[in-house]
């Protein structure tokens, strides 16, 4: 048995047989053709263009009908790219000028291509490297270069582990209906790939380094990618465990029905209101499915992160139009972009920094640069005027920063006035406490704000300093520590004092073994990715509010995380079974 630590990026635990897949690159032998041969590799090319191009054209349609547009454009730079005309014809000039064969050529100008993307300093550009790999392996299957590893034909359901998943892949994987979760030694929380499994609710653990050298085909695998765990051949005891609760969360599923009408209430009546996270508009109708109330984060960065030009203030209204819409009349907390950091925008240019985490980020990146800034709030500002919307300023780590953004937001619906937009509704503004400062300094904040929301997954990642996206320190990173739960125990004292809302919208908030410690803590708005909501609603319904604020009592005895998590755990299994 062993166990391994990456980045959890889909919810869900499932025990299967491992499946490797044999991802590493496979290098296209350097072949030349005699002349006479060229037309026929010239001919190759534009038909592997066309056959690829094709194929993800109505992979593409498929997805958008099975998970909506928006992840489905996670292919739409392999559509335009496999259009354009620019690479084909480089491609051909190889094969003519040089005599490369078809597959070579390909893969000699893939190759370079994706170098470029590969040596970008943005975390977020070079994962567009696997895109381009993506393509690569396409054209090549084309021209009779790659064989592809037929998954159709799998008779009993497997967990893929593989060195990388390409975006193409993991969509081929969850077809497939046999593929119940993946696990993989490279990428990261924002990837494509990652982005994609939660969105077609594949669990998954990313970033685990190194996990192809420990696993052979046919052993027995636990993928939590609720937790980022993976378990190597679990012992009896483990593996009943891990089957308990696989089983759980199976159940909890299928009594979605019943629990999604009902009202998120603990046994002594208080209600508390769960929200859903979002990435793209699409998302609200699961989260509304789940039993959400509502939207406690939309995170709007990813707007900002497909290709091309970023979106005018036009084009983001229509977006924050279509979420306002599908959420009928419940809450929509409108995130301003959070960029930088891991998550840099294609368009402009890029400065790297030696600490992106510690760097130009977030209201940060805003506050420097007001024309995208601007236009975000007035896409913001006219959409407030549909329905119930809140704007949420992230990375807050004093109280100028708040006092600065608050001032371009007001300037911005003033110009809105004069223009003809009538404000007759306030419009809520919030900040994110995702720093050490903003928690401390909760207070001020709460005092100048409507409302506050506890961003956890930044929050713990400054507190403990511990890169939450990398996997050589993933065993570090814990919001169980006991400096992260005083933390926010002094947060919703603070915003209460000051009559600010205080809410929770990191991965904590959805994780089921930190449900009734949050509660005891007095917060009553969780928000969560949709899929954690029914087991977290489950365990509400489950404990009283009484017994709650004694299990918050006895956490905040402890002095260790070891301690925190057993505690947890016990409570926990009382309410609800094994976690
Ligand atoms: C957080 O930091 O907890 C959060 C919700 O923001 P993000 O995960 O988008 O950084
Ligand atoms: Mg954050």
């Amino acid at each position: 048995m062993a166990l391994k630590r990456g980045i959890g990026v889909s919810a869900g635990v499932v025990v299967a047989d491992a499946l490797v897949l044999d991802t590493a690159e496979t290098r296209v032998p350097r072949r030349t053709v005699a002349a006479e041969q060229i037309p026929h590799e010239l001919d190759l090319v534009d038909r592997a263009f066309a056959a690829a191009a094709a194929e993800i054209a109505n992979e593409r349609q498929e997805l958008s009908k099975r998970a909506g547009n928006e992840l489905a454009d996670i292919f739409g730079f392999h559509e335009r790219w496999l259009n354009d005309q620019k690479p084909r014809k480089e491609i051909a000039q190889q094969v003519e000028s040089r005599r490369y064969s078809a597959a070579y050529a390909i893969s000699v100008f893939m190759r370079k291509y994706r170098r470029r993307f590969q040596e970008m300093a943005s975390p977020f550009l070079q994962e567009r490297g696997k895109d381009v790999l993506d393509i690569e392996r396409r054209l090549l299957h084309h021209v009779g270069g790659e064989a592809r590893q037929e998954l159709s034909a799998l008779e009993s359901p497997v967990i893929v582990v593989a060195h990388d998943l390409t975006p193409s892949q993991v969509v081929m994987l969850e077809k497939t209906k046999k593929v119940l979760g993946f696990a993989t030694d490279a990428g990261g929380s924002t990837s494509h790939t990652a982005i994609l499994a939660a969105g077609l609710g594949l669990p998954a653990v990313v970033g685990l380094e190194d996990i192809t050298a420990h696993v052979s085909s046919g052993d027995t695998l636990v993928v939590d990618g609720m937790h980022g765990v993976v378990v190597i051949n679990p012992d009896a005891s483990q593996r009943a465990e891990y089957d308990t609760q696989a089983a759980h969360l199976l159940e909890v599923k299928a009594t979605l029905g019943e629990l999604r009408g009902l009202p998120a209430q603990t046994r002594d009546g208080h209600t508390i209101e769960l929200l859903g996270n979002i990435e793209f508009p699409t998302e609200v109708a699961v989260c509304l499915e789940q039993g959400a109330t509502g939207i406690g984060l939309f995170r709007t960065e990813f707007l900002f992160l497909q290709d091309g030009p970023p979106p005018d203030e036009e084009a983001q209204y229509q977006v924050y139009k279509s979420a306002i819409e599908a959420v009928g009349g419940h809450p929509l907390v409108i995130r301003t972009m959070d960029l930088g950091g891991d998550k840099c925008h294609t368009g402009g240019a890029w400065e790297p920094e030696k600490n992106p985490f510690l760097g130009l980020r977030s209201i940060r990146y805003s506050l420097q640069h007001l024309t995208m800034f601007r236009a975000q709030l007035r896409a913001i500002a006219r959409a407030s005027l549909l329905g119930d919307v809140r704007v949420m300023f992230p990375l807050i780590s004093r109280i100028m920063e708040l006092r600065q953004a608050k001032f371009v937001l007001n300037l911005v619906k003033e110009e809105l006035e004069e223009s003809g937009y009538e404000f007759t509704r306030p419009l809520p503004v919030g900040v994110m406490v995702e720093t050490p400062a903003a928690a401390i300094c909760a207070r001020e904040l709460a005092r100048e704000t409507d409302f506050l929301s506890i961003g956890t997954n930044d929050l713990i990642q400054y507190t403990l300093a511990v890169d939450r996206g990398n996997e050589r320190v993933a065993q570090l990173y814990t919001p169980a520590d006991p400096s992260i739960i005083r933390l926010i125990r002094g947060v919703v004292r603070d915003g209460g004092r000051c009559n600010a809302k205080v809410s929770i919208c990191g991965e904590m908030a959805g994780d089921p073994l930190f449900t009734i410690l949050l509660l005891g803590l007095g917060l009553r708005t969780l928000s969560m990715a949709a899929g954690h909501i029914p087991v977290v609603k489950n365990i509400i319904r489950c404990i009283t509010m009484t017994d709650a604020e004694k299990v918050k009592r006895r956490v905040l005895s402890f002095e260790t995380e070891r301690e925190v998590l057993n505690y947890l755990r016990v409570e926990t299994r009382k309410v609800w079974g094994d976690l």
